[in-house]
């Protein structure tokens, strides 16, 4: 095995990988102004030091990642994702502006509209010389976007659209880039052509005007003082009879020609889901920031309880906290578990950059982008949840320490809470990926559909999921336990069980004449959990890919042993799963308890390198005095 600065090197060189040249730069970027947001700020000049950084970016070109060539892009979404990604080093609240002004509102363009809308704005986006805002959520609907309630209603005669607010609870609400900084707003709502509805559509609508003035019709109000991230202006937005143009509707998907309303999809349901589909970007970036922010958090903890000393034998020094177990079991596995979802966020991007690249200009997204779809999604929510747990953890494990501003923790988790709510609150997303196992196969969207699909799984009940092995359910031999192999295997076999028998369950209470609302209802809990194992898996799957393909010797081993710790641990957590399940006897989840503590205690000194590895460098990571 090489010695520990080899390897940590070797091991940063891979973790650095794709894209490592652009992240090295962002690094340096993070660490000067007006990066570094002191840890006293005021609101207003919080927002202001947010545009300038912002600007910054803008200037350097990472706004333009994403963009098609010929407006002056890279065509590398997945550069995009990777600055994303390595910006959440830095205030969460200059990620969040760059992820709106680029993200939403540029990717918005991109995605709905077609080359008219492109050359016209995207370029501008890309250099920040046109804020904008990306205008979906609205008072009373939320989650519910396909119910929203803002109108856009076409007007033949004028050969323009009437964008409206019908009452005061339809106004759009918490739309980043609105209170102060945005001229333009993609707007979704409503599309209403001759008296016919069609649903959800998108439209830009000018907000601002060049001096930042308000436009006629359009009323905003500041959201306010928020539980994290003010240094973003986020706003309310209601429309009075606002007229926009023909071309300002975002027409990828849906046009108004003097034909009438026409689509190449012929379902309103599976066009919105398209549709939708599309902005896809945003949930992987949140998933891939997320876990930056996790490594942040770890980063800080694991390098202070390397050398905080507490207690110790009488007649010798003290230990350092991370000498002891519980501390060992506090931060070790969440290390393995950011680890895992590295791997499994770079292997998303990667899916989803060949993904797009398959795509020609007039193409509707198929079946690959509806799995990327649902990984995404679960992947989104495993992710902010494993941020907001391992940020709580990390000042935990500091102590009072951790509670200092200057250490970044306790603004950062105040930040990152929220990436469990927005681009999909955490629970309707896992619904949804429940959902699209459930209908996989299926070519339509709409619940008709995903009721025969449900049925078609009943029926083959059991001959998928592997026969629980009942010499392996007792086996506690060490090679058994770390065996990578077995744990693929406990992993896909939970995700199978789980999917057939909330097919099952969904079929019985159908026969029985409950409605698809209900009968999905009733069964929220098991989709939840099936949504859950899926996610895991592919976060297992996505690390074991990365290991297999890391150097050897030396960083390869070490991963190995930290896929084990992550893959144990989920199994301890939810052993109450494979206890009832019969997966494993209590013999054996005792045995997965105690390897669990084995392998924390075999990690321990490598803990400091294996987060070193990440590669945040210290001016970016807290305010000097607050380190060791
Ligand atoms: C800081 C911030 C920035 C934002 N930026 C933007 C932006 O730029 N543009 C934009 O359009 N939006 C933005 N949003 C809005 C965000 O996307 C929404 O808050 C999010 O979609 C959730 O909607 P909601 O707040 O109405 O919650 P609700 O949909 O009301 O959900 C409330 C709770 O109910 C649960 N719930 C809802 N339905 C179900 C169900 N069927 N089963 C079980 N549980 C359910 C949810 O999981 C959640 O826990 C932002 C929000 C915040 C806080």
């Amino acid at each position: 095995m090489p010695d520990d600065a080899t390897l940590r090197s070797a091991l940063a060189d891979y973790l650095s990988r794709p894209h490592a040249d652009l992240r090295a730069r962002i690094l340096d970027l993070l660490a000067t102004e007006p990066f570094r947001t002191p840890v006293e700020i005021e609101r207003e000049e919080h927002r202001a030091r947010v545009l300038a950084a912002v600007r910054v970016l803008a200037d350097e070109g990472f706004g333009l990642l994403a963009l098609p060539e010929a407006q002056g892009g890279a065509d590398a979404p997945d550069q995009a994702i990777a600055a994303f990604e390595t910006l959440a080093f830095g205030d969460l609240s200059i990620l969040v502006k760059f992820g709106v002004q680029f993200g939403l509102w540029g990717g918005s363009i991109q995605q709905l509209g077609t080359a008219t809308h492109h050359e016209r704005w995207l370029r501008r986006i890309g250099t920040l010389e046109l804020p904008g805002c990306y205008a979906m959520t609205e008072i009373g609907h939320g989650s519910n976007v396909r119910n929203l309630e803002t109108t856009a209603t076409w007007d033949e005669a004028a050969e323009e659209f009437v964008v409206h607010t019908p009452h005061a609870r339809a106004g759009k609400e918490w739309i980043g880039n609105a209170a102060l900084h945005g001229r333009m707003a993609t707007v979704f709502a409503q599309l209403s052509v001759a008296g016919r509805e069609h649903g959800v559509h998108a439209l830009v609508v000018p907000l601002r005007g060049e001096d930042g003035a308000l436009l006629p019709g359009i009323r905003i109000e500041d959201n306010g003082p928020k539980a994290g991230l003010n240094g973003v202006d986020n706003g309310r937005i209601w429309f009075d009879r606002v007229r926009v143009p023909r071309d300002h509707l975002l027409d990828r998907f849906a046009t108004v020609t003097e034909a009438g309303y026409e689509s190449p999809i012929e379902s309103d349901g599976r066009r919105f889901f398209t549709m939708l589909g599309t902005l896809v970007a945003g949930r992987i970036s949140i998933a891939a920031a997320s876990v930056s922010a996790a490594k942040t958090g770890l980063t800080i903890a694991v390098r202070y309880s390397d050398r905080r000393r507490q207690f110790g034998p009488d007649d010798g020094p003290e230990v350092p906290i991370l000498d002891y177990p519980v501390h060992q079991r506090l931060l070790l596995p969440r290390v393995a578990a950011t680890y895992a979802l590295h791997f499994a966020a770079r292997d998303l991007i990667g899916r989803y950059a060949s993904e797009l690249g398959g795509q020609g200009a007039g193409d509707v997204p198929g079946e690959g982008m509806r799995e990327i779809e649902g990984r995404a999604a679960a992947l989104k929510v495993l992710a902010s949840r494993h941020a907001v747990d391992t940020l709580q953890a990390s000042r935990e494990a500091m102590g009072g320490r951790g509670y200092h501003a200057a250490n970044r923790l306790g603004r950062l988790r105040a930040d990152v809470d929220v990436f469990t709510t927005f681009e999909g609150a955490n629970p309707v997303l896992l619904q949804l990926v429940a959902k699209g196992l459930l209908t996989q196969y299926a070519e339509e969207m709409g619940d008709l559909r995903f009721l025969d699909i449900v049925r078609y799984l009943a029926d083959r009940a059991g001959t998928r999921v592997r026969e629980r092995n009942p010499i392996a359910t007792r086996n506690v031999d060490r090679d058994h336990l770390r065996d990578l192999d077995y744990h693929r295997a406990a992993f896909e076999y939970r995700e199978e069980r789980l999917l057939e028998s909330a097919a099952r369950r969904l079929k019985r209470l159908t026969d029985e004449g409950v409605d698809a609302f209900e009968a999905v209802n009733r069964c929220q809990d098991h989709l939840a959990a099936l949504a859950l194992a899926h996610g895991e898996r592919v976060a297992l799957d996505g690390f074991l890919d990365g290991v297999a393909r890391a150097p050897s010797p030396g960083v390869s081993e070490t991963l190995a042993d930290l896929a084990r710790l992550f893959a144990l641990e989920r199994m301890e957590v939810d052993r109450a799963w494979f206890l009832e399940a019969g997966y494993v006897e209590p013999v054996k989840s005792r045995a997965i308890r105690a390897e669990i503590g084995v392998l924390c205690a075999e990690l321990r000194p490598v803990a400091r390198m294996l987060v070193g590895a990440w590669g945040i460098p210290d001016g970016v990571l807290a305010a000097p005095d607050a380190l060791d």
